[in-house]
């Protein structure tokens, strides 16, 4: 059946005419759905009855069930949901002090392969449609009883590899009259899929772009990340550049620093090459260590160092920080550990 929360309110309008209804009733499903986070058709009270029996019929409301909840004393929630086929995937939020951000997973698993991340050395299962990114977000205010004020697509999967899927749930997310969430809240992190960030910077779109970039040579950068294989640093930085003129918008970078591979003075020379000039900040990231990886994280003297050297440059860095380490907290983990215990990949 067809998942109702796939749909944007102007195609919910359509398929509502097609029933021989008022368009104007799908502000009505919106608000239940997403403000009032109901999880039937016979809560929507407002709906004749004869309605309700309708949108039965032909739509189902997808409400994950909740398989793993860790909370970490810093107040970090790590989610594995039952996405109602059998698999799982991993929504994590985290408490800031100007709100509450959720990192959503956009693909059951990963095609990208980056090295130090969880999700590698996991088979890559299949995309999440729209719907499902926006359950994440439904499922979460509904088990906390809160609102969600900021999300970033951070969590498994590359979503400029699902692109379609994640432009249609920002639209949906956005819909003022349902989550109401405005595209300055949202962050969009890629291992940079250069063709989509064109695409994203004609689409003049307010959400925040975020690159993981990690090196800052493609020799360096390729044996960490494949897809720098596909699209170099020189292919990628042109395409940044692209995407600030245009849009005249900030990109963050993001730099997962590990030691003795990425760390060192000359890395900081070179980034400071490599971004001068650029409407940018740098989020330096320490690595969190995955158990089959070879990459570790950099000493906090070296992470300091790092920040200190790009910031006497010019180049606005911060360092991220460590949110949920005592919990399963790098992307993946959590996912990982219960498929290990199930004994597949
Ligand atoms: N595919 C997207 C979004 C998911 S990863 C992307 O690549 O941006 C979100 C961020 O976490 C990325 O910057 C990613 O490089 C980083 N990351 C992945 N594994 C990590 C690890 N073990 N330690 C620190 N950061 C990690």
């Amino acid at each position: 059946m067809k998942n109702i929360k796939d749909y944007t309110i102007k195609e919910l309008k359509e398929e509502l005419e097609k029933l021989g209804e008022k368009p104007y009733r799908a502000d009505q499903i919106f608000k239940w759905l997403y403000k009032e986070n109901v999880t039937s058709f016979d809560e929507m009270t407002d709906l004749s009855l004869d309605l309700r029996e309708k949108l039965k019929k032909e739509f189902d409301i997808c409400n994950y069930n909740i398989l793993e909840k860790q909370v970490s004393k810093d107040g970090t929630i790590k989610y594995l949901f039952d996405i109602l086929d059998g698999n799982a995937i991993e929504t994590v939020l985290m408490e800031y002090k100007y709100g509450k951000t959720i990192c959503v997973s956009s693909q059951v698993g990963c095609k990208m392969g980056c090295k130090f991340c969880a999700s590698t050395g996991i088979a890559f299962i299949r995309n999440l449609s729209a719907g499902e990114i926006v359950e994440e977000i439904l499922a979460v205010e509904k088990d906390l009883q809160t609102k969600i004020s900021n999300i970033v697509f951070m969590g498994i999967g590359e979503p400029l590899d699902n692109f379609d899927n994640v432009m249609r749930a920002i639209e949906i997310i956005n819909y003022p009259k349902g989550l109401g969430i405005g595209a300055r809240h949202i962050s969009i992190s890629t291992c940079g899929i250069v063709p989509k960030i064109y695409e994203i910077a004609d689409k003049d779109m307010q959400c925040t772009l975020s690159i993981s970039l990690h090196a800052t040579n493609n020799e360096k950068r390729s044996s960490m990340m494949p897809i720098n294989n596909l699209y170099s640093i020189e292919e990628l930085m042109e395409a940044c550049r692209y995407y600030i003129q245009k849009t005249n918008k900030r990109i963050s970078f993001e730099y997962a620093l590990a030691k003795d591979s990425n760390d060192n003075e000359q890395d900081a020379k070179e980034l400071v090459k490599l971004l001068k000039g650029m409407l940018c900040h740098v989020n330096l990231i320490p690595i969190n260590k995955i158990e089959s990886g070879k990459y570790s994280k950099s000493t906090n003297e070296n992470i300091i160092k790092f920040r200190d050297y790009l910031n006497s440059k010019g180049i606005v860095a911060t360092i991220r920080r460590e949110l949920g380490s005592d919990i399963d907290a790098a992307c993946g983990q959590l996912r990982r550990k219960r498929r290990e215990k199930e004994g597949r990949k």
